[in-house]
C-alpha cells in the first residue's frame, strides 16, 4: 500500500474542458483521485505520513496516451532487414528501454497495434518487472492473403504465426473467408489480445498494395467483430482508402487507424457509429523526412509523399465536422526517427496540421486515445480515477511545443505511482 500524495499550487487541464489554476489533486493509497479543485474546495485526508508535492509553475495533465504505435525492438528503418538479422531477445531488450523512455516523456498508457513483444512486456509491466507505461496490446494483427499484414516478399508460412519459424515481433494471422477470421479472432484472443487488430485496406510499407485497395470482405470483417465483442473487445482497422473506411465501419470496427483518404460518406458514417479516428500523422512526416537517410524502402517512401497532403486534408474535415480523433503516433523504435519517446510530436502535429487548439489536442491524446485504449477510469484528472497523470513546467496550452521537451516532463504518475520525479523542492 502507498501513501497518501497531495499535489498543491499546480495549474490543472483535467483532459476534458476544465482548467484550474491553483490547483489541489488528491491522490489516495490504492492509486485513485479522490479528489480535485480548487485549493479550499478540496478536502484533505486526515492521516498521517502524506506526500505533499509542490508543483507551482508547473502543470498537470492526465497521462498522455499513444493510442496505436509498435513495440518491435527495431532501430532503422529498414523493415525488412530488422527482424531477419537482429536476435529476438535484442529487440525485446530494447522495447524495454523503449517503454522507459515513453515514461520519461509522460505516456502512461500505450494501444500496440501489433506486436508479439507487447503482449509478454505487457505482463512485465503490470507485475512491476520493468518501468514502462500500461500496454494495452492487440498482438497478432489478422490480415487476408495478400493483405498488408501478409508480408509478400516472405514465404507465408514465415509470416503467420502459426507456422513461422522467424522471430519476427509483428508477424500476422493470415485467413480467408468468414470461417477462417473466425478462428484468426479466437486465436488471437487466446493469445491475449486486448483488441483485435485487422487490415481492412492496403498501405504504405506493403510493396505490392495501395491505400486504396480493399481488403476483406464485410462479411469477413464482420464475423471478426463478432467475435471480438463476444469476447467483450472491438475492433481497431488499419483503414486508409475511403472503401475499405466505409467496409470496416460498416462492419462495426470502433477504430480507425489512418483514415488518408476519408470522404464525406465516412465522415458520416464514423459520426453515425460514434468511432474513432487515429490519423498516425507523426509516421508520415518522418517517412517523408527521414525515411531515405534511414533506408525505408523506396517504394514506401513514394507512396507517403503522394498521400501525405491530402491525408492531412481528409482528416481536418473530418474533424472539423466533429468525428473523434486521438493521438497515435505508429513509431515503431528507432534512434533518429519513429523512436518512442519522441511520441508527442503527434500532439504538436494535430495543432499545427489539423487546426486544433493546444487544449483540444491535448484532450485527444487523453480523453479521447482512452476511448481507443478501452478503458473508462484513465484519461482525465477526476475524482474517481485512476491517478495517472503528469506535471510539465510551464504552461503547454499557451505553448503546445513545451510537450515535446522530456525535460520539462518533471512529474510522472501511473496508478498512484511515481515513476520520474524531477522536481525540486
Ligand atoms: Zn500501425
Amino acid at each position: 500500500m502507498g501513501s497518501w500524495i497531495i499535489i498543491r499550487e499546480a495549474r490543472l487541464f483535467d483532459g476534458r474542458e476544465k482548467v484550474i489554476e491553483n490547483a489541489v489533486i488528491v491522490i489516495d493509497p490504492s492509486g485513485y483521485i479522490r479528489d480535485v479543485g480548487s485549493e479550499g474546495s478540496v478536502e484533505y485526508p486526515r492521516v498521517e505520513n502524506i506526500i505533499e508535492i509542490n508543483a507551482r509553475g508547473l502543470t498537470a495533465l492526465p497521462g498522455l496516451i499513444d493510442a496505436h504505435m509498435h513495440l518491435t525492438g527495431f532501430r532503422t528503418g529498414d523493415v525488412i532487414k530488422e527482424p531477419l538479422l537482429t536476435p529476438y531477445e535484442t529487440l525485446v531488450a530494447r522495447c524495454v528501454v523503449d517503454l522507459e523512455s515513453l515514461i520519461n516523456a509522460g505516456f502512461t498508457t500505450v494501444v500496440d497495434a501489433g506486436s508479439v513483444i507487447a503482449l509478454g512486456l505487457k505482463q512485465a509491466v503490470e507485475e512491476g518487472s520493468i518501468k514502462g507505461p500500461r500496454i494495452i496490446a492487440a498482438g497478432l494483427p489478422i490480415s487476408q492473403t495478400f493483405g498488408h499484414g501478409d508480408t509478400h516478399y516472405l514465404p507465408i508460412e514465415y509470416v503467420d504465426y502459426r507456422t513461422t519459424k522467424l522471430n519476427d515481433p509483428i508477424k500476422s494471422l493470415i485467413c480467408d473467408g468468414v470461417d477462417e477470421c473466425r478462428k484468426a479472432t479466437r486465436y488471437a484472443l487466446r493469445m491475449g489480445s486486448d483488441f483485435i487488430k485487422i487490415f481492412t485496406t492496403g498501405g504504405v510499407l506493403s510493396q505490392r498494395d495501395r491505400p486504396e485497395y480493399t481488403q476483406f470482405t464485410l462479411d469477413e470483417i464482420k464475423a471478426i467483430v463478432y467475435e471480438a465483442e463476444a469476447a467483450g473487445r472491438f475492433v481497431h482497422a488499419h483503414a486508409e482508402g475511403s472503401k475499405g473506411i466505409i467496409n470496416a465501419l460498416e462492419g462495426g470496427v470502433k477504430v480507425i487507424a489512418h483514415a488518408d483518404m476519408i470522404d464525406e460518406d465516412g465522415i458520416t458514417l464514423a459520426l453515425e457509429k460514434n468511432a474513432v479516428i487515429v490519423p498516425t500523422l507523426a509516421v508520415s512526416e518522418h517517412i517523408i523526412n527521414y525515411g531515405a537517410e534511414l533506408g525505408l524502402p523506396s517504394w514506401a517512401i513514394e507512396k507517403e509523399n503522394e498521400l501525405y497532403k491530402h491525408h492531412v486534408d481528409n482528416v481536418r474535415r473530418a474533424y472539423r465536422e466533429g468525428v473523434k480523433i486521438a493521438t497515435g503516433t505508429d513509431f515503431w523504435g528507432g534512434v533518429k526517427a519513429f523512436r518512442h519517446g519522441d511520441n508527442a510530436l503527434e500532439i504538436v502535429l494535430f495543432v499545427e496540421k489539423l487546426g486544433m487548439t493546444p487544449k483540444e489536442a491535448i484532450k485527444s491524446a487523453t480523453t479521447i486515445a482512452s476511448e481507443v485504449a478501452g478503458l473508462k477510469d484513465i484519461g482525465a484528472i477526476e475524482k474517481g480515477r485512476k491517478a495517472d497523470l503528469i506535471l510539465i513546467e510551464g504552461n503547454p496550452l499557451d505553448n503546445i511545443k513545451l510537450i515535446l521537451s522530456k525535460e520539462k516532463v518533471k512529474l510522472v504518475m501511473k496508478n498512484g505511482k511515481i515513476l520520474k520525479n524531477g522536481i525540486e523542492q
